[in-house]
């Protein structure tokens, strides 16, 4: 590995590969970059590792990784989060990553992220999925220029509400949760959603509807219509409901609507994308731009197959490629894992067996 994982005096992070996405495939390309001899960063949107598994299906059972008969999703990640501690990959979560522009001069790739973190790095690892999960917006135009302020998609500063009137928009188990624990604390919550059917744990629905018939939260079952928010300070929220409109006072609108994938950003770095994926070439899963390769569910190609084995390959692949990128002068020597010192030391702590390495 050539590179360390504090910024130089620049604020740049210098590193071998900078992989793009810590779903299954970015972890598990953490651990092939550290076999192989790369350092990396690993930049996520999400202030969680886990992808698709830890934000779609987390208890789903999984039957078709290799040597695991059995794992929930949550417990696959776990797995491949301890895989990769060896190498002790930097991970940076919370950090949408918006540009990717060719260094001409010194043929490197510098990536920024929505957070600020700047990249200088040979090589980049595209594992992004459908894209980053983004909260589901409100559908109001006012709703923008109050965002931040009085409009807000997730609990970041508890604080905040304290003594507030706040409605809660969602049905789901983060829009429950977050109504039952805001009672206390806020002035009045009023939870808003468009049916009288609940997707959250049983015992969650349970406890809101006690604390709805105690008269702790107001429930109004229909759509938000209007954010009144003269000289942009809300002050009210109108529903539509079956029978009317309501008009609730309001400080704040927290809306849980849950999350959605959104290529964003990368559909405008010159990549190959089509519809909604980047193409690659199947040798090393390299995209149409040098040193900039993608795999996992983002990558198209002829018979893809959208699972986490399949992404685990093109990872593999792709990061023996990456390290020509990084190292144009050295030759790799390919060496089975049980043969490797370097290896075995990491992860061991002991030397590798006295074999012949294959070559
Ligand atoms: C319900 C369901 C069940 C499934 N069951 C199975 C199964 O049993 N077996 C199987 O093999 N597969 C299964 N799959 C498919 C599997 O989940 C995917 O193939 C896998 O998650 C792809 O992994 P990935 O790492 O490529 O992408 P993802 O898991 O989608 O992770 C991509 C990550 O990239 C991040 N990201 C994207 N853009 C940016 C950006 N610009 N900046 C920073 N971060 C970004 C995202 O936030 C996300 O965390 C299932 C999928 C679903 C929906």
């Amino acid at each position: 590995m050539s590179e360390a994982a504090a910024p130089g005096k620049d604020g740049v992070l210098r590193t071998d590969v900078v992989i793009i996405g810590a779903g299954p495939v970015g972890l598990f390309a953490a651990f092939e970059a550290g076999v192989v001899g790369l350092s990396c960063h690993i930049v996520d949107a999400l202030e969680q590792v886990g992808g698709q598994c830890i934000e779609l299906y987390p208890d789903k059972p999984i039957f078709d990784i290799p040597a695991i008969p059995v794992c929930t999703a949550r417990q696959l990640i776990d797995r491949l989060t301890e895989q990769c501690k060896p190498f002790a990959p930097p991970i940076h979560l919370g950090h949408r990553v918006m540009q990717l522009e060719r260094v001409e001069s010194t043929q490197r790739w510098r990536v920024s992220t929505d957070g600020g973190l700047v990249f200088d790095t040979a090589s980049v690892l595209l594992s992004a999925g459908n894209g980053a999960f983004v909260p589901q917006r409100v559908g109001l135009p006012e709703a923008q220029t109050l965002e931040g302020r009085h409009v807000h998609y997730a609990v970041r500063k508890r604080a905040m509400f304290a003594d507030q009137r706040v409605v809660v928009a969602g049905g789901g188990d983060s829009a429950l949760d977050w109504a039952l624990a805001l009672r206390g604390q806020a002035k009045h919550v009023t939870l808003v959603h468009r049916r009288n059917a609940f997707r959250a744990a049983d015992a969650t629905v349970q406890e809101l509807k006690r604390a709805v018939a105690d008269g702790q939260i107001d429930l109004v079952i229909g759509a938000l219509a209007t954010l009144n928010a003269p000289h942009d300070v809300l002050r009210s929220i109108e529903v539509k409901t079956l029978e009317a409109s309501v008009t609730i006072e309001a400080d704040h609108l927290i809306a849980l609507y849950g999350l959605v994938a959104d290529l964003g950003p990368i559909a405008q770095w010159g990549l190959d994308v089509r519809a909604g994926r980047v193409a690659v070439d199947t040798s090393y899963y390299e995209t149409s731009l040098p040193g900039v390769f993608a795999v996992g569910d983002i990558a198209i190609y002829p018979n893809k197959q959208k699972l986490i084995l399949s992404g685990f390959h093109e990872a593999s692949l792709a990061l023996r490629k990456a390290y020509a990128y990084a190292f144009p002068d050295k030759k790799r020597v390919h060496v089975h894992s049980s043969y490797d010192a370097g290896l075995s030391e990491r992860i061991l702590g002991t030397p590798a067996a006295q074999e012949s390495a294959h070559s």
